[in-house]
């Protein structure tokens, strides 16, 4: 590095090290992908992909998963690469979409990647849980073996159809898993969060692809998720006064991102606002393998449908 680029490096640093409002995306020291956030204590947590696929690679390389913290939606710490498929006994492969929730005072984060050939499964996509005290872990299998396997879905042929978990825990306590590439399953857990509490359900929102993201607004459902868009992804969603539907399907609230082939919804109210994570490509070197995190605002109708959201290059002003 010559000493003019040291200066700028540096100035870039200090104009970075204190900012009043974000500039899309989020996360400019690594590559993440698959954003999923939540509070706790005043503070918004975000659980992340991370991609470390060269310029020159045409497929994914995700070893690990991140988290993520900020008081105020502008300035964020990397806690660091707090789990990985490695984790698992039983896992290997990617590490894909996951989510993490608080409830009851632990920390359970549901992920997706792939599973040995073993006397649980013949391999394929799985689903598993680690467990914490904390948000930021130490996190460690809850189970000791897989949640969802391959097997356990059988409405698709392709064996990753068995990715992408949300979680969600709705006001009477009942605990509900939805997953899936190219349709949606949902099962109800005990609440113990490591095991199903009925059988599992196959649907198909209109042009569902992958990546839901199941939450209550206001007493009403929302299930929203990348579907076929233009192919590429855009983000599409469905409402209901269920969280087991009939779901209705509702439109396109994004539409292609920057720079990326797929999308993927993370939606959190904080401090009175409305906001929407999502990926795209925007980063210098960036692409469909080199993704990264961004934010902005999220407007809901007085009906509670959702208003088109804009993908913006400078995101979401300071919360104070
Ligand atoms: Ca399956």
């Amino acid at each position: 590095m010559k000493f003019k680029s040291i200066i700028i490096y540096l100035s870039v640093l200090c104009f970075t090290g204190s900012k009043s409002s974000a500039q899309n995306p989020i996360i400019k020291h690594i590559f993440t992908a698959d954003p999923a956030p939540l509070v706790h204590n005043d503070t918004v947590f975000l659980y992340t992909g991370h991609d470390t696929a060269s310029v020159h690679d045409t497929n994914y390389k995700m070893p690990d998963w991140h988290v993520f913290s900020s008081a105020d939606m502008v300035n964020w710490k990397d806690h660091g690469a707090l789990l990985s498929p490695k984790t698992f006994s039983w896992g290997t492969g990617e590490a894909y979409a996951a989510q993490c929730i608080e409830y009851k005072g632990k920390f359970y984060w549901f992920v997706a990647t792939f599973h040995k050939n073993d006397v649980n499964s013949k391999g394929g996509a799985a689903i598993g849980v680690a467990v914490s005290d904390s948000p930021t872990g130490p996190f460690k299998d809850a189970i000791g073996k897989a949640l969802i396997t391959n097997e356990m879905t059988t409405d698709m042929k392709h064996g990753w159809d068995d990715i992408d978990p949300t979680i969600f825990v709705d006001d009477d306590g009942q605990v509900y898993l939805y997953w899936g590439n190219d349709s949606c399953k949902w099962v109800k857990l005990k609440n113990n969060m490591i095991e199903l509490d009925g059988p599992i359900t196959a649907f198909k929102p209109k042009n569902y692809i992958e990546g839901p993201w199941v939450y209550k607004r206001n007493g009403q459902y929302y299930l929203v998720y990348a579907g076929a868009g233009t192919k590429p992804e855009m983000i599409e969603y469905c409402m209901s006064t269920s969280p087991v539907g009939p779901w209705e399907y509702k439109g396109v609230i994004q539409g292609n991102v920057s720079n990326s082939f797929t999308t993927h919804p993370g939606i959190l109210d904080f401090k009175g606002k409305s906001y929407f994570f999502y990926h795209n490509g925007a980063l210098p070197t960036g692409g469909s393998y080199r993704r990264s995190i961004c934010v902005d605002y999220m407007y809901y109708n007085p009906d509670g449908t959702i208003q088109k959201i804009i993908e913006t290059t400078t995101g979401v002003e300071k919360v104070k």
